[in-house]
């Protein structure tokens, strides 16, 4: 008896103690305030609005745009290739016309060896679609299976690759930032089936010397799953050797030939710029 007795009141000392502590410990350290924000949002610091009208706002008015569903566009988006012509793209190597296939089915295809097209076009920071497609039948494996790329600025290569069933390196599997960035997922259609890219491209930023000062950044989403997420851009792309930055401006869309006979389609390619 008189041993619990001794063992509660213990309890109840260490209780408040405990309690105490606590107390002090909320005391130290006080809800955090708007002003103590490491990042101050100046528009914000204005005195505390007492209606709700004061943190309404209509200028300047949003514009309009027709939404992409049930096959269409966006109202305000540049068409690069909607399966009429080649007219828009040419050659990289030598400017001439491009002579990849223009097939009856409303989409293009790579035309062996012929080499990379990019549209007459330039474009900088964009919201790109693209819908591309692997060959059948399956040939070859790892990076010559259905190999080909889509070059943001003429520069940047997002990976395009028929990765079901076929392993590679994973920062040059479908969808990378290729040499630099994986993507999330791996979220391909059966080859032989369209795959849908939807792209946000924003460009580097260089100094009046040449010099990089703010990194590009790209968002991905593969048939509709996000694969990279504003992921930053290093710099160029190449099969060797590091990523480099070379100064630039607004570049065409570029679309690659791989020059492995890895005939390659892409269909519904059309950018809004941003
Ligand atoms: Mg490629």
């Amino acid at each position: 008896m008189k041993n619990s007795f001794i063992l509660s009141a213990f309890l109840c000392i260490a209780l408040l103690f405990s309690c105490n502590e606590q107390m002090k410990e909320e005391v130290k350290t006080p809800m955090a305030k708007v002003e103590d924000a490491v990042i101050i949002h100046e528009e914000y610091t204005a005195p505390e609005p007492t209606t709700p009208e004061e943190t309404e706002y209509y200028e300047p008015k949003v514009p309009v745009v027709g939404p992409a569903t049930n096959g269409n566009i966006p109202s305000d988006a540049i068409v690069l290739f909607d399966g009429s012509s080649l007219d828009g793209w040419v050659h990289t190597e030598d400017n001439s016309p491009a002579k990849w296939h223009l097939n009856k089915d409303g989409s293009m295809t790579v035309a062996d060896k012929t080499g990379n097209i990019q549209t007459k076009q330039k474009f900088g920071d964009i919201q790109l679609h693209i819908e591309w497609k692997s060959p059948l039948p399956v040939q070859r494996d790892g990076q010559n299976r259905g190999n080909s790329g889509i070059f943001l600025d003429g520069i940047y290569e997002i990976q395009v690759l028929d990765n079901n069933n076929n392993d590679t390196y994973v920062n040059g599997q479908v969808g990378a930032i290729y040499k630099q960035g994986p993507p999330l997922a791996m979220a391909s259609v059966p080859t032989g089936e369209w795959n849908v890219y939807d792209i946000i491209y924003h460009a580097p930023k260089f100094n009046a010397e040449g010099g990089k000062i703010k990194s590009g950044t790209v968002t991905v989403l593969h048939n509709g799953v996000l694969i990279q997420d504003h992921t930053e851009i290093k710099g160029t792309t190449p099969y060797v050797g590091w990523p480099k930055n070379p100064p630039h401006g607004k570049g065409p869309l570029m679309l690659q030939d791989h020059g492995d006979d890895s005939r390659v389609s892409y269909r519904n390619i059309w950018v809004r710029p941003l």
